[in-house]
């Protein structure tokens, strides 16, 4: 802990890289036919950002891979996608949350009496995912009455 998605995604191949992109976009996902895939991060985004971002986009990656899909597209994670409703949207955001904040590890923490900003800390993730992650696990009553 925390986990590193950075890592993870270097080695399952991809290529990280930080990007001067537009304020609106977060990341996006680059995979061209025979061309590594890469991940790019918005490098003026904050460091619990860009490891969200990261998850994200590795969650769109691994989705892909699983129905073999030779695609030949730009995903771009922009604000209006953060609260997509959009399958493979949520795909990407679940696949983020759970990867950055592990169940097992949340629900230990969480029994120990760490609130969600103690969390925050330790995972590496906006107070905000955290918050949004404790709700989801059914957790954020405890949560709430320590903020
Ligand atoms: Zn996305």
């Amino acid at each position: 802990m925390p986990v590193e998605p950075v890592a993870i995604a270097q080695a399952l191949g991809l290529q990280v890289l930080e990007a001067q992109l537009d304020e609106n976009t977060l990341g996006a996902l680059v995979k061209e036919p025979g061309r590594e895939p890469t991940i790019l991060l918005n490098q003026n985004d904050g460091q619990h950002r860009r490891r969200f971002t990261c998850a994200h986009e590795l969650g769109h990656f691994v989705r892909r891979s699983e129905e073999q899909d030779e695609y030949a597209r730009i995903d771009l994670r922009n604000i209006v996608s953060t609260t997509g409703e959009e399958p493979e949207e949520i795909y990407a955001n679940e696949f983020a949350a759970c990867l950055l904040m592990p169940e097992d590890e949340v629900r230990t923490l969480s029994e120990l009496g760490m609130d969600d900003l103690e969390m925050s800390l330790r995972f590496k993730v906006s107070r905000q995912a955290m918050q949004f992650r404790l709700k989801n696990l059914g957790l954020m009553a405890s949560a709430l009455q320590e903020a």
